[in-house]
């Protein structure tokens, strides 16, 4: 019965009729790779140092992702909507050595108690507001931050994670085109650039211990991290069935009414959080019952190497994956019943 159905879906698939098509579609078209490429240029950038916490060049990739909010027309939600800045202090735990792992912790009030290592960083939040369900948010995330330079060694990490923000923008621009059309969600996207995930996840950590918006009332979190290289037709989905396989469904039906990639799951592991789920800002969604997935494009010999350069970067695949993230958001943006999960 089911292979009927999944053959009865492929023949009208096939046929393509025009309900087929996504109401996303149009909009989807806004995402370039000449913008990917544009933005992407700037945040691996030798200017911009390797964006590590603490250093100035951080601090001008949060007020390039700013100018972007800004000139998309997102709301800041931080400091009663007078800030896109979401500011936390971060110790360290441990003195630093360099190409060692050090622990990091989020901290504001214990300073007396360390004399070195403090560090102030900011996430960068801005948000389109639904206009139906407007307790409701898809939180769609992307880590900003990088491990920085030693000597005049710069770590670009354009792939890690200059390609997720890239992607963000695009797919924030996407949603905001749609809006002065009159085509506002239904529910709340909240678009969130992460510091300090290279030190241990820690912006999104202290995003979900602190957040702006009631953590009960986010929907799913759809995290972005690395999706630029590998140009192999597809896309890591990982952690999609963990809460609730909803959230899963909805990604492959709007993969196939689109991109029509293929998703992989070989770095999932159904219901449980696999390894590399938990590596990723999405991993805090989940620890607090939130439905949330890692869009992945999968390792590469360049990773965590000063050789995460723009050169490498395949934008065919990052456009494809972005729209595919675009759609998916969408969906769970404008559809009748939020998904289902264990927090609602
Ligand atoms: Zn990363």
């Amino acid at each position: 019965m089911k292979n009927l159905f999944a053959l009865l879906s492929f023949i009208l698939f096939i046929n393509c009729s025009p309900s087929e098509k996504l109401e996303s579609q149009n909009f989807s078209e806004s995402i370039k790779q000449e913008d990917l490429k544009k933005y992407l240029t700037y945040l691996a950038s030798d200017e911009l140092g390797g964006r590590e916490p603490g250093e100035e060049g951080i601090e001008l990739a949060a007020e390039y992702i700013k100018e972007k909010y800004i000139s998309l027309g997102l709301r800041p939600i931080m400091d009663d909507g007078n800030s896109y800045f979401q500011e936390f202090t971060m110790h360290e735990k441990g003195r630093r050595k360099p190409f060692t792992k050090p622990m990091f912790l989020y901290d504001e009030d214990d300073r007396e108690r360390h004399d070195y290592g403090y560090i102030n960083t900011s996430n960068v939040i801005g948000m389109i507001e639904g206009t139906t369900y407007k307790n409701e948010y898809i939180v769609i995330s992307a880590h900003y931050d990088h491990l920085g330079s030693r000597g005049s060694k710069i770590f670009y990490g354009a792939d890690d994670n200059g390609s997720g923000v890239s992607a963000l923008i695009e797919i924030a621009e996407a949603f905001s085109i749609a809006a002065k059309k009159e085509m506002q969600p239904k529910r709340n996207i909240v678009f969130v650039c992460f510091s300090a995930e290279e030190k241990g996840l820690i912006g999104s950590r202290y995003f979900v211990e602190n957040a702006p918006i009631p953590i009960k009332h986010v929907v799913a979190n759809l995290n972005i991290d690395m999706i630029g290289r590998n140009d192999n037709n597809s896309v890591h989905v990982i952690g999609s069935s963990i809460e609730t396989s909803e959230l899963d469904d909805i990604i492959k039906e709007a993969n196939r009414k689109s991109v029509r990639l293929h998703l992989d799951y070989s770095m999932d592991s159904g219901q449980t959080p696999s390894s590399i789920f938990m590596r990723s800002d999405q991993y805090n969604f989940a620890k607090y019952g939130v439905p949330a997935v890692f869009f992945y494009g999968g390792h590469h010999s360049d990773y965590h190497k000063t050789s995460d350069t723009i050169d490498k970067i395949k934008f065919e695949i990052l456009q494809k994956r972005s729209k595919l993230i675009f759609h998916t958001a969408w969906e769970l943006a404008t559809m009748d019943n939020r998904i289902d999960s264990e927090v609602n």
